[in-house]
């Protein structure tokens, strides 16, 4: 395997932040598993440095090339056939679903999902081991943050479950923070409010206290990791807010508090939505699966959905960091269709096709604590390459037909085979 590789004839979107953004024609040279130069219009492989035949050079034609994909809210325990049996998942054989978790992994690298950070696990050790085996090559699969098994509260959402721990009080939360760092986990998942998909558990409900929060937060630092929640009503997002928590799942309800502690945390808290979920749910895609039309009422998700909206507009003009993520994986939001979530922000929420794509890519980098997410020299090497320009139709990031290749560490990690038929 040749050292460097040469990208040629690409239309580059760097994701520069920038919301007008359009792919630029360029070339992107690749030494190792980092991006070592990005340049306006043509390299020639003669002049990069050292012997030509040391460069490898991918001619791509004029696709668009742009950093890997990222999802901040991922579990990669719901198997490709999952229907909502959370419980039987957990206990099933470890064996196939090894392999139902493989076939989960490889789906997110094929998508162009380079980066995915859990929202939890439903038999423990599934995302470390998952990323153990990418890392050793055994399998195809996108960078993996960790999380465990969700940690829930006495008598709140998921208690008595298999796929749950449970904490009273600070002194249990931080002794489960630490278990589960221990056992590899970076990204811990809170349970701080309730859901309406399931009613007796509201999604104003508020679980846990800021005591335990900040005991989990303070925990998880010293391990590196960091704290996510669940947090549905605008109580549970102030408290995560203001405790230090990460990266805050749904935020469907927002009152002026909730946005006052995001924005006194503006530079550390990223918001993760999960909108094309409630989209979906809303509009009936669930039905084929027992969600009828009565169940979905009775979930007051239509309301949460228009609030979601909402919301969202309102942490855009407030310059809140907006992580993508959908908890794909249900048969309604199956696994494979993940840029769903980047198309509902722009046909709901306003945001031009390069933000969405941003949410994606350059927020998601420094929320994983990695150099990824740009197209920009030093960066490491994920990048996706896909027929047609996503700046003018996001939609065309969801089309398994317009992905050519993916790139990971600045070796192929992808090539559709229809590219050569
Ligand atoms: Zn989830």
């Amino acid at each position: 395997m040749q050292r460097r590789t040469l990208i040629r004839n690409a239309r580059v979107l760097a994701c520069t932040g920038d919301a007008a953004e359009r792919p630029v024609d360029g070339d992107i040279l690749l030494d190792g598993d980092r991006i070592e130069r990005v340049a306006a219009g043509r390299l020639d492989p003669a002049a990069v440095g050292g012997p030509a035949d040391d460069v490898r050079v991918i001619d791509v034609r004029g696709a668009t090339v742009l950093p890997g994909l990222g999802d901040a809210h991922t579990h990669i325990s719901w198997p490709l056939d999952f229907v909502f049996d959370h419980a039987g998942v957990a206990a099933s054989a470890p064996a196939p679903h090894a392999l139902d978790v493989a076939a989960v992994v490889r789906t997110f690298l094929e998508s162009g999902y380079t980066l995915i950070i859990s929202a939890s696990v439903l038999q423990p050790l599934d995302d470390v081991t998952a990323r153990d085996a990418i890392e050793r090559g055994l399998i195809p699969g996108p960078r993996i943050v960790p999380g465990n098994l969700l940690v829930t509260s006495p008598g709140a959402i998921s208690d008595g479950t298999p796929m749950s721990v449970v904490a009273a009080d600070a002194h249990e939360l931080r002794d489960i923070v630490a278990r589960q760092c221990e056992a590899g986990a970076r990204a811990i998942k809170l349970f701080i409010s309730g859901d309406g998909i399931v009613p007796e558990f509201p999604s104003d409900d508020v679980y846990m206290n800021d005591e335990m929060l900040t005991a989990a937060v303070d925990e998880a630092a010293k391990y590196g990791a960091f704290v996510t929640t669940h947090a549905r009503g605008s109580a549970s997002v102030a408290m995560a807010a203001r405790t230090g928590v990460r990266l805050i799942h749904h935020a469907c309800f927002l009152d002026d508090e909730a946005v006052r502690e995001l924005e006194a945390r503006r530079d550390d808290v990223w918001v993760c939505p999960g909108l094309h979920y409630l989209y979906a749910v809303v509009n009936g895609h669930a039905n084929p699966w027992g969600m009828t039309p009565e169940k979905i009422e009775l979930s007051g998700y239509r309301d949460e959905l228009k609030a979601q909206v909402e919301g969202l507009r309102r942490l855009r003009e407030a310059g809140i960091r907006i992580a993508a993520g959908g908890d794909f994986g249900h048969q309604w939001t199956r696994h494979g269709t993940y840029a769903a979530e980047l198309e509902r922000y722009v046909d709901l929420v306003g945001m031009t096709p390069a933000e969405a794509i941003h949410s994606a890519t350059r927020e998601l980098g420094p929320l994983a604590g990695l150099e990824t997410g740009q197209v920009r020299a030093g960066y490491l090497a994920d990048l996706l390459v896909v027929d047609g320009d996503p700046t003018e139709d996001v939609s065309i990031l969801k089309d398994p037909a317009r992905r050519r290749a993916v790139f990971k560490n600045g070796e192929l990690a992808y090539v559709n085979p229809s590219v050569y038929a």
